[in-house]
């Protein structure tokens, strides 16, 4: 749930039966269907209300305020770790592709710092480390080098991103968490060779 939310049973007052609208909701994450909300005087523009999370969704078009919540949650990270991917898939709804990319730039820092890198090194160097070490998985060598290129970019000020780029570190960052957290926090010590 969007952090800083308070839920509790929400009553919709007036709420009416709209058209039905797929869309993956900016609040909870979850890929419904809905057929629930508000229409104002232009048809274009409307409110719908999730039924997973009951939050609404504000619709102008073919835009969608707050956008669908991307990527996943991942098990076992380390605390910062954990925020810091909470607050870029927040940031990612309201369309802050720039603070996504500085908060994955500083977890890929984390991250590498929390399996034994160094501290103190470039951005850059510690892709190339997570890489060295065999966490990057084989096939994302294009992936890789959009986001050494992306990195190099923004070496030494800040620009402003598209969503492009945002969806690059995102889908890297998503990858490498699961792979170096979530499985290896599933595959405790001793599971191979108790189960042969
Ligand atoms: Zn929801």
């Amino acid at each position: 749930m969007r952090p800083g939310i308070f839920i509790e049973p929400l009553n919709w007052i007036n709420a009416d039966k709209l058209p039905s609208r797929d869309y993956i909701c900016g609040h909870c994450g979850k890929d419904i269907s809905s057929s629930h909300g508000y229409t104002g005087s232009a048809d274009y523009a409307k409110i719908y209300i999730c039924h997973r999370c009951n939050q609404p969704t504000f619709f102008y078009g073919s835009k969608q305020v707050p956008g669908g919540l991307p990527a996943r949650s991942v098990d076992h990270l380390p605390t910062e770790v954990e925020a810091l991917w909470t607050e870029s898939r927040y940031a990612y709804t309201v369309q802050a592709w720039t603070l996504v990319i500085m908060a994955c730039r500083k977890m890929l820092m984390n991250i590498s710092v929390a399996k034994g890198a160094s501290e103190g090194r470039g951005f850059v160097d510690y892709v190339d480390w997570l890489d060295s070490k065999g966490y990057v998985p084989p096939g994302s060598s294009t992936l890789l080098a959009e986001i050494k290129d992306f990195g190099n970019k923004a070496n030494h000020k800040i620009i402003p991103r598209q969503p492009e780029e945002a969806d690059r570190f995102l889908t890297f960052l998503e990858m490498l968490l699961v792979f170096m957290f979530q499985y290896s926090g599933e595959v405790a010590p001793g599971d191979h060779a108790q189960n042969g």
